[in-house]
């Protein structure tokens, strides 16, 4: 099956925003089939960009990945979860504005690059990402400051992180500490919501409806493309989900990333 499971026609493809693993790569190893696709797109200059859930990676150490695939990528193309985070907190909160970071120090450097200030000292606002090492006074800290008015943010909702050897709680479990204490409900940057997308889509600068959203998951790269309004692909490269009849089907389901077909 190499098109829609409705028999849709592909649209003209402008642009192309992907997940990446489970679609690019699984853990450490390129899928060759989506290296030679974008390989593809981009001597046809059709403009694309990754988008990814993890805040634990800054956008060079994931390009820099990718270029080890042997991919043309620089930092500019790949949206994190925490880069997409920082974009909206100096959107909404203004340059400078006060940030209690839960998280790595990708995560950090994302909000200090933004123009924002990384502090535990009356914050604007609670960032929440995957922090593998937090602590209870890390947790009470968020919870004050949120019962104190700071707006709550979680970059990904994610409930578990794939590892190797199986699954480590994810930051979706974190940030659900601090929502459960304070009864706040998250403001949630990447998928499946569609904010990271957005960022994406305004990188790409290419209409909606000839933007493809490529991802391996439904409940959240299919569901994000929808809510963003894209084209969604999903590749059946990743791990294999259970089907869901509560999650919205694809536009198109495709075995490999090359039977997309190229800019028309
Ligand atoms: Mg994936």
């Amino acid at each position: 099956m190499t098109d829609s499971d409705r028999g849709a026609k592909w649209p003209r493809v402008a642009g192309v925003i992907s997940d990446l693993d489970g679609v690019v790569y699984r853990g450490n190893e390129a899928i060759a089939d989506a290296v030679k696709a974008f390989r593809r797109w981009h001597e046809r200059a059709v403009p694309y960009c990754f988008v990814t859930n993890n805040s634990t990676y800054t956008r060079e150490q994931v390009a820099g990945k990718l270029r080890g695939f042997g991919l043309a990528v620089d930092a500019d193309r790949v949206v994190t979860s925490a880069v997409a985070a920082a974009q909206i907190v100096r959107e909404r909160h203004g340059a400078g504005a006060r940030v209690f970071v839960v998280g790595e120090a990708a995560l950090k450097q994302a909000i200090g690059e933004a123009g924002l200030e990384v502090t535990d000292e009356a914050p604007a606002v609670v960032l929440v990402g995957l922090d593998r090492e937090v602590t209870y006074r890390t947790l009470r800290m968020a919870v004050r400051a949120v019962r104190s008015g700071a707006v709550l943010i979680g970059t990904n909702p994610d409930p578990l992180l794939p590892v190797p050897d199986g699954f480590d709680p994810g930051a979706g479990s974190i940030l659900a500490a601090v929502a459960t204490a304070t009864g706040v409900t998250p403001m949630i940057v990447g998928k499946p919501e569609p904010h990271m997308v957005l960022a994406a889509l305004r990188y790409l600068g290419t209409p909606r409806e000839a933007t493809l959203m490529i991802g391996d998951q439904v409940s959240t790269d299919i569901v994000a493309g929808k809510r963003a309004g894209l084209v969604s692909v999903l590749v059946r490269t990743g791990v294999p989900a259970r089907p869901d009849p509560s999650l919205p089907a694809p536009d198109f389901s495709v075995a490999s990333l090359l039977d997309i077909p190229c800019a028309g």
